[in-house]
């Protein structure tokens, strides 16, 4: 049987890549740790910011929430409501029931309201679901933020996504988006600071946390992430991980570290301009949600 390392009870979770044993009590503190750590290391936010997190009914940005609300810090959540059929039912009454448990504001956007559900986008824009949704849910929730005095956007991604997306970035020699993968992304041009809290904490390490402090969270994922190749990168890592613990952790921090600063000295930023309709910030003239907006409104004239 193993022992926690700090107290001597029964462990409740084992950390193969940290060589830690905890009980429940122990584990939930380290995690709060970790979280308290990152916002320190790459100097996220202080407590004197209000913070508002993405919050999607997930385990992460669940995880996330409560982390930041035993940390004592300034959070309240944010959710829209992508009209992505029962996944999107579930996911908000489940973040709702947090908000109340935990007695914080979550402020809601839907889709129906502002545009349309993610489903019928695809009568209006060519590309992949997920590359409009992301869009959207970037545009709504830098404007919501803006508009209700929020200095700082968190997000749930943990190092899974993290190390998988560099995975990717990394095959495909995507330097351009290399120069930009960092766990914060300054307040700049129009769009609110942004950060991810849980950059070094893998998506076991959140789901743990979620079960032992008895948050209710989606286990389904959406139905439009099925087949995405970061799946793929996923499961690879897990293998390599798995044979060598520490691997995912040592690939995201080492490049933070050693490359990500050779890189940044040659970013060039993409010009941004106000967008004419809505005033976001936008590369052309017009912004993709009101470009979005425009077709959806001349479709529904014709009908
Ligand atoms: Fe949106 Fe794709 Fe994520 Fe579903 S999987 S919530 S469509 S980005
Ligand atoms: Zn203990
Ligand atoms: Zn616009």
């Amino acid at each position: 049987m193993r022992k926690c390392i700090k107290c001597g009870e029964k462990a409740q979770v084992y950390l193969p890549q940290h060589r830690l044993s905890l009980c429940k009590q122990h584990y939930l503190e380290w995690f709060d740790n970790r979280v308290e750590k990152t916002i320190k290391e790459f100097k996220m936010f202080t407590r004197k910011d209000k913070v508002l997190v993405a919050v999607s009914g997930g385990k992460d940005s669940l995880s996330l929430w409560k982390s930041l609300i035993n940390l004592g810090y300034d959070a309240d959540g944010f959710y829209i409501n992508l009209g992505i059929g029962e996944y999107s039912q579930k996911s908000y009454e489940l973040a709702k029931s947090f908000s109340e448990k935990v007695g914080k504001t979550l402020h809601v956007v839907s889709l129906y309201k502002e545009m349309v559900p993610i489903p019928e986008m695809r009568k209006y824009d060519s590309r992949p679901a997920c590359s409009v949704c992301g869009t959207v849910k970037r545009y709504y929730m830098n404007k919501f933020a803006k508009e209700n005095g929020y200095k700082i956007i968190a997000t749930g991604h943990n190092l899974d996504d993290e190390a998988a997306v560099l995975f990717s970035n990394t095959l495909n020699w995507s330097v351009e988006y290399l120069k930009r993968q960092y766990p914060v992304l300054p307040e700049e041009d129009g769009f609110i600071r942004k950060v991810k809290p849980l950059c070094k904490i893998s998506e076991k390490e959140s789901a743990m946390y979620a079960v032992l402090s008895g948050i209710d969270y989606i286990e389904e994922e959406c139905p439009f992430s099925e087949g995405a190749t970061s799946i793929d990168y996923k499961m690879f890592l897990a293998q390599l991980e798995e044979k060598s613990p520490g691997t995912k952790l040592r690939f995201y921090s080492e490049f933070l570290r050693k490359m990500y600063p050779i890189l940044k000295q040659s970013e060039e930023k993409p010009k941004l301009q106000p967008c004419k309709i809505c005033g976001e910030p936008s590369t052309n003239e017009i912004c993709a949600v009101c470009n979005l907006k425009m077709k959806i409104s001349q479709k529904e004239a014709k009908a």
